[in-house]
């Protein structure tokens, strides 16, 4: 048979969670209780009030033909009147704001969108894979902006040659942050909107764990920076703070003509999400949120019983403020997936290596909070009995 795939897919790293997964598998089949603290997908239910929204919509025929190409009004009317009553930013639902099948396929596609062969991308190191990924898959050239926990995990422009920043056409931010649960004030964006205007970059901020946040902590949108829209966009998701991982409905808000050149790219691609699940997620954003106050509050309590436990051992985490994750020093003498395959070998945990996440994760490991606390109290057990 004649070698059909392309370079681009055979040079492709393999997707972690997915090769994670094999591992997971091969594991159970041996008969191995694994605990997996490496998926970043929220084990909660979607709350009831969503999915009745979506059988009730899925009964009307009207909704099983195309959603408009840029996504169905209500909804992005939804996400603009979130957007205003949240952050108290102004959008327009027509130009402003355009549905996702969720943000990961919204950040491939912006950097197809935006991103020529050879083109210079920042990402933040240690940061989602994806958008490494998308770099890749673009032919672009990914240069990695480092974050570490000397300075918070904010971003060191400086750390940046002059040729990387003038090179540089696209930036990713996150925050709170996947995987570092580093979290900021405004003033860290309106840094970012400062140099990214400076130096003709545009700045793309995924908030996919906007809402997961502790106690009175509120976190910032980028658009909150006066100006913003003229050089920023953000992505935003159901998929964490809902637990609508499956479902599959994002949306990307700010500059409209950046808006509208992923909308030109998408409609080529995807036509737009089923008309009932917009609909229900357009009755999520619309809700007072409470349940992801509730829902923040169990990932609270599960990651200051971990931190704690973690500290006793005598680890040293992070202590977030928000998101799913904990981001944990690796004990001395040991790498990132050094520790990790220990972990998953010896203790049948499975944690996520720093280093999936760039470089820059080397000496850390990420913990996702994503089982009950009974199990948190198994995964103690088991790291006692390590330690110990
Ligand atoms: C989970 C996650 C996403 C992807 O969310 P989807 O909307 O489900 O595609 C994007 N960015 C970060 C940082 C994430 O952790």
């Amino acid at each position: 048979m004649n070698d059909f795939v392309s370079d681009v897919v055979k040079n492709m790293p393999a997707y972690l969670f997915s090769e994670l997964n094999r591992k997971k598998k091969a594991l159970q089949e041996k008969g191995v209780d694994v605990i997996d603290l490496g998926i970043g997908a929220p084990d909660l239910p979607t709350p009831e009030f969503i999915y009745d929204v979506l059988v009730k919509e899925a009964k009307h025929p009207a909704n099983h033909r195309y959603s408009p190409y840029s996504g169905n009004q209500e909804f992005k009317e939804a996400v603009a009147s979130f957007y205003k009553k949240h952050y108290g930013v102004e959008l327009d639902s027509n130009t402003e704001v355009l549905t996702l099948v969720g943000t990961k396929e919204g950040i491939v596609n912006l950097i197809q969108a935006v991103i020529n062969p050879g083109d210079t991308v920042l990402i933040p190191d240690p940061g989602y894979p994806v958008y490494r990924m998308g770099v890749h898959l673009a032919g672009g050239d990914a240069v990695s902006l480092p974050l570490d926990k000397q300075n918070s995990y904010v971003p060191q422009y400086d750390a940046l040659t002059k040729s990387e920043r003038e090179a540089a056409k696209l930036l990713f931010l996150n925050y709170p942050s996947n995987p570092t649960a580093a979290t900021v004030e405004l003033s860290t964006f309106t840094e970012a909107v400062d140099f990214a205007a400076k130096n003709n970059i545009l700045l793309a901020h995924d908030a996919a764990y906007d809402l997961i946040t502790f106690d009175t902590y509120k976190s910032p949108s980028v658009l909150q920076v006066p100006n913003a829209k003229d050089i920023a966009i953000e992505f935003g998701t159901l998929s964490k703070s809902y637990n609508m991982t499956g479902w599959r409905i994002g949306y990307v808000v700010g500059n409209k003509e950046i808006i509208q050149a992923l909308a030109t790219l998408k409609s080529n691609i995807d036509t737009s999400q089923f008309l009932p699940i917009q609909l229900a997620a357009a009755a999520a954003l619309q809700s007072d949120h409470r349940t992801v106050r509730e829902n923040s509050a169990i990932f609270k309590k599960r990651m200051e019983k971990l931190y704690n436990a973690l500290a006793e051992m005598g680890m040293t985490a992070y202590k977030p403020k928000g998101t799913i994750f904990l981001w944990v020093d690796v004990p001395d003498g040991f790498t990132s997936a050094g520790f990790a395959d220990k972990l998953l070998d010896e203790l049948g945990i499975i944690v996520t290596p720093g280093t999936a996440f760039g470089p820059g994760g080397e000496g850390h490991f990420r913990i996702s909070l994503s089982v009950s606390e009974e199990r948190l109290d198994e995964v103690i057990k088991r790291m006692k009995n390590l330690a110990g």
